[in-house]
């Protein structure tokens, strides 16, 4: 086994990798850009260096000067992680020249895996059912667009290099696909420096199952089952779970085989996974899946699987790597239970999932979690409180994981646990997250790659803050829950109570263009009545620990969270986050009004497209402009119908944050 490890990658899976190591006692080394000085993977390993700026071609993307460092630092073998450089076969073949170990499959077995079309056409090859489409070399865009046409529209256009989702865009219409097939290659270019693109057949209505191999140098390939990831958007996997909800045996034993064949194709040696793509019709058939791609290194979502089979998949990466033989035959495995995997992630989910930044001001998580170690809760974060989560990189907060002994009870636990995540500073999917597993068609099992586009309304809406929410809120927005007894301690409990006697205090609290003035009387102790505009409550707060308060209120006792700081109050109640704003001392709320007529930036960005003239008319969800931020294609719509008045922007212009783009001409009616 190894005795220095250096991890090429930041954030969650750093601090997954370096957890096992340490469990092996592996010694690790991290690296990090100018932006990671304090971040968390910096501060677990045993030692870290310094590798360049913040934007990831100039640091994790460097594949000479780490592994210069991992030579420099006297470790023997570099783990990629998942993203950066775990799939550049480029890399493999150089750490593989200095004499270094790359923890991962085998750079011939990556090159034919790492492109989708080459993929396809071994898979083809070796018995794999894969899906109907285009996979040769021909680019011309005219003969691409016959290919589609032949193949039968709906289709999906991939970048052969693709990955998280980037430069895949579906085509219903053949009109649409020169646009679309642009703009697929654009966001291709920028993210893999590789323009290639594949036609496919769109499966409608399917399920995404993949299944996790492992191989080691011994000729032994095993499965650990399988893993349904078919809640998704933009081709993004949110939640996950393991094993697939109605599965059938025979279908399992089918998918695992077919997997296996994949794997021993290029004689696979470490963690793997074979996606593939799956018709829903229930139940699930032998003849109906199809082979779309294998990701050779470890996965986002690889916990869930962990967690039903009880191993630890970097201690096997780190075994394989090192020469040994697995240590289990695929009749030692057996299904343990059931999993799911939430993706917490910085974005803002009504805006259609854009990324977003800011300071973790607070971040909590329900007490009893284990991190990057088999639990009942387990959750996987590569940020601390106080951490900034930067446009550079990928914005996720935390993967929160729950296992239970069935489905019902992993789900419950999921859901107890996302209501148990609190987050101030920036925005996040939490909430959505929530509702999410309160979904009907999701709790039972029934669920399709469509089924978030489908039902996006009811999983956003917002129901507006109830007044006991915003009673508490106003009462901590004026600096009064800080009086409330802390531990029962009688001298905390007096203060408040002289301090304000029987005065009167109002406060404005918004929440977008929503205001909501208060006023607060100080009944007794710690007793309090807010007034609003034609209700008024009562209510005793009983104890306040750890932004905890205990609430007293029509014979009933609760708890809420509340976070205070010094622009903003946010309640946490039932799963949902409540951010309210504080009005500044000037009395003005520090939040411009957005009338609707502005289009702004949402984060920094390119300007990639502008879709729209002066004096166009457009009606609402209208494309306007395409912006490009990390390395990812937003387009920006529409709010409401109207009319252009004013373009700010032109096709290639670096923007900020909250800049005015366009300028719709205000409503008059
Ligand atoms: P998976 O099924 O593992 O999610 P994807 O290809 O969808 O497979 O996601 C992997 C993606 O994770 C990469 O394409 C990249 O966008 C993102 N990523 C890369 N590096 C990191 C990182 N250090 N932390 C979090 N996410 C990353
Ligand atoms: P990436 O490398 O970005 O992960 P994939 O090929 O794995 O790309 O596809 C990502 C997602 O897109 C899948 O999980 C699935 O939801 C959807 N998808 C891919 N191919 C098809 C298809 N042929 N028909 C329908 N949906 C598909
Ligand atoms: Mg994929």
């Amino acid at each position: 086994m190894f005795t220095k490890i250096l991890i090429a990658n930041r954030g969650e899976i750093a601090c997954r990798i370096i957890t096992t190591a340490k469990k092996l006692g592996i010694k690790t080394v991290a690296i990090y850009s100018d932006a990671d000085a304090n971040a968390k993977h910096t501060q677990l390993a045993d030692e870290a260096y310094h590798i360049g700026p913040a934007p990831v071609a100039d640091s994790y993307l460097q594949g000479d000067t780490i592994i210069d460092t991992a030579l420099k630092s006297g470790a023997q073998a570099i783990h990629p992680g998942y993203g950066f450089l775990s799939e550049n076969v480029n890399f493999v073949d150089r750490v593989t020249q200095a004499g270094l170990i790359f923890i991962g499959p085998s750079a011939q077995a990556m090159a034919t895996m790492g492109l989708k079309n080459t993929a396809k056409a071994l898979m083809a090859e070796s018995g794999v059912p894969i899906v109907p489409g285009y996979h040769g070399n021909n680019q011309n865009a005219d003969f691409l667009a016959e290919q589609a046409h032949t193949i039968g529209y709906p289709i999906l256009i991939k970048a052969r290099a693709g990955g998280g989702g980037k430069g895949m865009r579906l085509v219903h219409d053949p009109n649409e696909f020169q646009w679309a097939l642009e703009s697929a290659q654009r966001e291709a270019l920028s993210s893999f420096g590789d323009a290639h693109c594949l036609i496919e057949k769109y499966i409608t209505h399917p399920r995404h199952i993949e299944i996790q191999v492992f191989g080691d140098s011994h000729g032994n390939i095993v499965h650990f089952f399988e893993r349904d990831c078919s809640l998704q958007r933009r081709y993004q996997k949110v939640i996950e779970e393991a094993p697939a909800p109605n599965m059938p045996h025979e279908v399992r034993t089918a998918m695992g085989t077919a997997a296996i064949n994949a794997a021993r194709a290029i004689g696979y040696v470490g963690a793997g996974t074979v996606e593939f793509i799956v018709d829903a019709s229930n139940p699930l058939r032998t003849d109906g899946f199809w082979f779309m791609e294998m990701n050779t290194r470890l996965q986002v979502e690889h916990p869930v699987s962990e967690l039903i089979t009880g191993y630890d998949f970097v201690e096997l990466q780190l075994r394989v790597a090192a020469g040994e033989p697995l240590p289990c035959s695929q009749d030692d495995l057996t299904i343990d239970g059931w999993a799911f995997e939430a993706r917490l992630y910085a974005e803002d989910v009504p805006k259609g999932f854009l990324p977003a930044t800011g300071t973790l001001q607070y971040l909590s998580y329900p007490e009893q979690h284990t991190a990057f170690t088999n639990s009942a809760i387990r959750i996987d974060s590569g940020v601390a409180q106080g951490d900034n989560i930067s446009p550079w990189y990928d914005p996720m907060i935390a993967k929160v994981i729950a296992h239970g002994p069935n489905r019902e009870t992993a789900l419950n636990r999921l859901r107890q646990t996302l209501a148990n995540c609190h987050v101030l500073g920036c925005t996040t999917n939490i909430d959505f997250l929530h509702t999410l597993t309160t979904h009907n068609g999701f709790q039972q099992g029934a669920v399709d790659t469509g089924l978030i586009k489908r039902d996006m309304e009811q999983l956003i809406t917002q129901l507006p803050p109830c007044s006991m929410t915003i009673a508490i809120a106003s009462v901590a927005g004026l600096g009064l829950l800080t009086h409330a007894p802390d531990n029962n301690d009688p001298w905390s409990t007096l203060t408040g109570w002289r301090a304000w006697g029987h005065a009167q205090h109002s406060i404005t609290l918004s929440m977008g263009n929503n205001h909501y003035n208060r006023t607060i009387t100080l009944l007794g102790k710690n007793t309090y009545e807010v007034q609003g505009k034609d209700k008024s409550l009562q209510f005793k707060i009983l104890s306040t620990f750890d932004n905890t308060v205990q609430v007293s209120f029509d014979q009933k006792i609760f708890w809420v969270k509340v976070v205070h700081n010094t622009d903003k109050v946010a309640v946490f109640k039932e799963g949902k986050t409540h951010e309210f704003t504080l009005p500044t001392t000037l009395g003005v709320h520090n939040q411009p009004v957005d009338t609707g007529d502005n289009i702004l930036s949402p984060m920094p960005g390119l300007i990639r497209l502008v879709h729209v003239s002066p004096e166009d008319t457009v009606a609402k969800n209208t494309p306007l402009l395409v912006l490009e931020a990390m390395k990812m294609e937003h387009t920006l719509y529409a709010p409401r119908d109207g009319k252009v008045a004013e373009i700010l922007v032109n096709q290639g212009d670096q923007v900020g944050n909250g800049v005015t783009l366009i300028r719709l001409a205000p409503n008059h009616d």
